[in-house]
């Protein structure tokens, strides 16, 4: 049962993402299941969960405040400040809100997030454009979001440090022209775990990779973006669509089992490898395509 719903969910994504536009029925529907509510909960360290069933919000808390990494679609924005409150931390201590990439789903709840907790907007600087212009400007083109005022433009290794914690921004450029990996450490039980949030694959199906007019070092920054994610080698990564990864883990996690349910430090070189695999085999077609109709 629950493989044949896995399977429907992957095949709807693939769907999606080769065939996008769906009909706008499909479309919300689609994203109307991801942004569902889940119960939050705790993953490890000062880290918490409080997105939605397949979209992502990662609240890491500090004496002096949180920080909030993705706000979701906008349907979401309820989900997350429920999560939030749930857990028992309040809102208005977010001080800070980062993002993976500047994707309707993952940024479309921030404009609304700054209003209601008055928190400081940091991202890198290509993904802060397309922050501030309230639009996708990837090679995707997808659906914008209310523009939000960016507070902190970022570059490639920028910490951002609160209340004992920091992250570093790594400019991961592919998916995005300013994906970012963001990294930290957390503690727990003793034992220090690096933590990567991955928001950074390659470009969406169906994105044209080579002389893409949009994004013209899309094929060398994405090749590039492999390597610097190589050398991140994390205990523990997040993703930001989450479903499947969590699925058969959350119990264990909020039992606190030893070792950690997510604790895997191959598990984030593989997933590069796969994802690496996934665009040579695409640069490949697409160069055979384009020697085979004579160019
Ligand atoms: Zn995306």
């Amino acid at each position: 049962m629950r493989k044949a719903v896995l399977l429907i969910i992957i095949s709807s994504i693939v769907a999606w993402a080769q065939t996008s536009p769906l009909s706008p029925e499909q479309r919300a529907t689609f994203h109307g299941r991801q942004s569902e509510a889940i119960e939050p909960f705790h993953i490890v360290g000062n880290i918490y969960y409080v997105g939605a069933r397949n979209i992502a919000s990662y609240l890491i808390t500090t004496p002096e405040g949180h920080i909030m990494i993705d706000t979701g679609t906008k349907e979401m924005h309820d989900v997350v400040r429920a999560n939030v409150a749930k857990l028992g931390f309040k809102l208005q201590e977010i001080k800070i809100l980062l993002s993976g990439h500047a994707h309707f789903d993952h940024v479309q709840g921030h404009a609304a997030m700054k209003k209601a907790t008055g928190a400081k907007v940091m991202a890198i600087g290509e993904d802060a454009r397309a922050l501030s212009a309230g639009a996708d400007l990837s090679p995707l083109g997808d659906e914008g979001w209310e523009p939000v005022k960016v507070d902190r433009v970022l570059k490639d290794g920028d910490t951002v440090t609160l209340g004992g914690t920091t992250l570093r921004a790594v400019w991961t450029p592919g998916h995005t022209p300013g994906c970012t990996t963001w990294t930290t450490r957390t503690e727990e039980k003793g034992r220090a775990y690096s933590i990567v949030f991955q928001a950074c694959g390659g470009p969406n199906a169906g994105v044209k990779l080579i002389g893409n007019t949009k994004f013209p070092k899309l094929v060398e920054d994405t090749l590039r973006t492999f390597q610097t994610q190589k050398a991140l080698k994390p205990d523990i990564y997040l993703p930001m669509h989450p479903e499947s990864y969590f699925a058969g883990k959350v119990d264990r996690i909020k039992s606190g089992e030893t070792p950690h349910p997510l604790l895997d430090p191959n598990a984030y070189a593989k997933l590069i490898a796969d994802t690496e695999t996934n665009f040579q085999k695409r640069l490949q077609e697409e160069r055979a395509k384009a020697s085979t109709s004579g160019k």
